[in-house]
């Protein structure tokens, strides 16, 4: 197949420069499809992330800080329509880096546009308020950018996950910095290209790609950042948040989950099962809403069963390009990391397996999508993250038993209740403890418009929808006195 790059994937963007890292040092990404080298990407370090801190607060300083909120948002609408337009290119460029199948990077690609549009249109519509005070005062708030954002990003949703960060950040007038994955950064570079051709001021958005160890932690405790939006693991998450408390940065963190999926007795399993499977399969599993535990009540456990183990029997696992059901895992490191995990299931009932299909390469980073069955609520495939096709199904008697299962990780990030019972939607819904709940559905389509974010070690903050532009940005009281 003909290589997709259509721009040099080893150089930083610097206030609107495409420049070479300052130590010339390069890393290999790799196809996870076959473990082939892709190219050499830039290994940018503390000094490219420092000029591009101070590249973003020349831009604030400023063409790009001199900019409507009218303004920014055309330019944000203009990049969603470039977007669009290129959509099959970006598709191409993240099955290949990511191993994500065809359809699958295809989604990612209109998301982003979607979030461009959504935040292009949003800009202009973020007001503050007119507080009723003390006799001869006004008093009125106005909503401000932070200044400059550092933008850490993981490996599994590189689009959607710039397109809610970066986007909602730039509608509201901040500068960026963006720090892609060192697994997976083409369409970040893709997308700061298509952000120039859009308009874009140079220096509003800036990106270094690198190590974390590096550039993320150089990013992350840079004394010119004003905020910090990191999606990506608890242990990381904690050091950026450690990194940027030493300089009272305000941090965002999207962490991981162990999403329940809570099926009841009445439930209409025809419109759930769909949803139980791909849940839990999507990008390999690889995703932080991923739905890895599916509870079920005892009079409908066995059908569920059966029928989840039927679906997985007809799971296909292959190379992106063949964008079969399950593509690889990211690297050779995350497939090691979950057959640690599958190996520690080996005491547990297998209901399920999908099938590699003849022809994949051995080289590549695959695993067996692996449904267990029987599983109790404290066994350490139903207690942590996994990070891959791996689901757990755990039977429940009553709800308030299903509710406390639920609710028995470190995690809060997504729950779905199946039930056809309206009150006991209700009820369950305000028990979960979890930053969105799904009534009759998993996910509702990946909602650009609806605010996303965990409770306990899923994270803090919200992004998505409206939500995140208060998020990226910061209230201003003003309180006049004219007698
Ligand atoms: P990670 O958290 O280490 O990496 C995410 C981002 O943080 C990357 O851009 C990375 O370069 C950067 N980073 C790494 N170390 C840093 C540091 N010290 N300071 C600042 N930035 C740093 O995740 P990973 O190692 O790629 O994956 C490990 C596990 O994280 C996975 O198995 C999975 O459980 C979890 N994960 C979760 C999500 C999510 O969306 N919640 C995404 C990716 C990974």
């Amino acid at each position: 197949m003909p290589s997709p790059l259509w721009f040099d994937p080893n150089l930083c963007l610097i206030g609107g420069n495409w420049v070479a890292p300052a130590e010339k040092k390069t890393l290999p990404l790799i196809n996870p499809s076959d473990g082939s080298e892709i190219c050499q990407i830039a290994r940018g370090d503390a000094q490219d992330v420092d000029a591009a801190v101070h590249a973003a607060q020349a831009a604030l300083d400023g063409d790009w800080g001199r900019k409507t909120a009218l303004e920014r948002g055309r330019i944000l609408s203009r990049l969603g329509q470039l977007v669009l337009e290129r959509v099959g290119e970006l598709a191409q460029l993240e099955a290949m880096d990511v191993g994500k199948p065809l359809t699958q990077a295809r989604a990612d690609a209109v998301a982003l546009a979607r979030y461009c549009e959504f935040y292009g249109g949003a800009a202009d519509k973020v007001m503050g308020e007119t507080i009723p005070y003390l006799d001869g005062y006004t008093v009125y708030t106005l909503r401000e950018p932070h200044g400059v954002t550092g933008h850490i990003v993981p490996w599994n949703y590189p689009m959607q996950i710039i397109g809610r960060s970066v986007g909602a950040a730039l509608a509201m007038g901040n500068a960026c910095v963006l720090k892609p994955a060192e697994e997976a950064c083409l369409t970040a570079l893709a997308f700061a290209h298509l952000a120039q051709k859009a308009g874009l001021p140079a220096g509003a958005l800036n990106v270094v790609p690198g190590l974390g160890a590096e550039a993320g932690a150089a990013l992350s405790g840079h004394r010119g950042v004003h905020h910090i939006s990191f999606t990506g693991s608890v242990a990381t998450g904690a050091l950026v948040q450690q990194a940027a408390g030493r300089n009272v940065v305000p941090v965002t963190l999207e962490l991981g989950g162990k999403s329940p999926q809570l099926v009841f007795d009445d439930a209409d399993l025809d419109a759930a099962l769909p949803f139980l499977v791909n849940a839990g399969i999507q990008n390999a599993g690889q995703t932080c809403s991923a739905s890895s535990r599916i509870l079920v009540q005892r009079g409908v456990y066995y059908q569920v069963k059966q029928r989840m183990a039927e679906a997985y029997e007809e799971l296909t696992v292959g190379p992106a390009q063949d964008d079969l059901r399950v593509g690889p895992l990211i690297s050779a490191r995350q497939k090691d990391i979950v057959s640690g995990f599958l190996a520690k299931g080996a005491d547990l009932t297998v209901a399920g397996q999908g099938h590699i299909v003849d022809g994949t390469p051995s080289e590549g980073a695959y695993v067996l999508p692996t449904l267990f069955a029987d599983v109790a609520p404290d066994h350490v495939l139903a207690r942590d993250e996994i990070f891959g096709p791996v689901q757990v199904l755990i039977p429940f008697d009553t709800e308030e038993e299903a509710v406390k299962i639920a609710n028995s990780t470190d995690y809060g990030l997504v729950a779905s209740i199946w039930t056809r019972d309206g009150a006991r939607q209700m009820r369950v819904a305000k028990q979960l403890r979890s930053g969105q709940v799904f009534i009759n559905n998993y996910g509702a389509g990946g909602g650009v418009e609806l605010p996303f974010g965990g409770v306990g070690k899923s994270g803090h903050g919200r992004e998505k929808g409206f939500e995140a532009l208060y998020g990226f940005s910061q209230l201003k009281t003003v309180a006049a006195f004219h007698g």
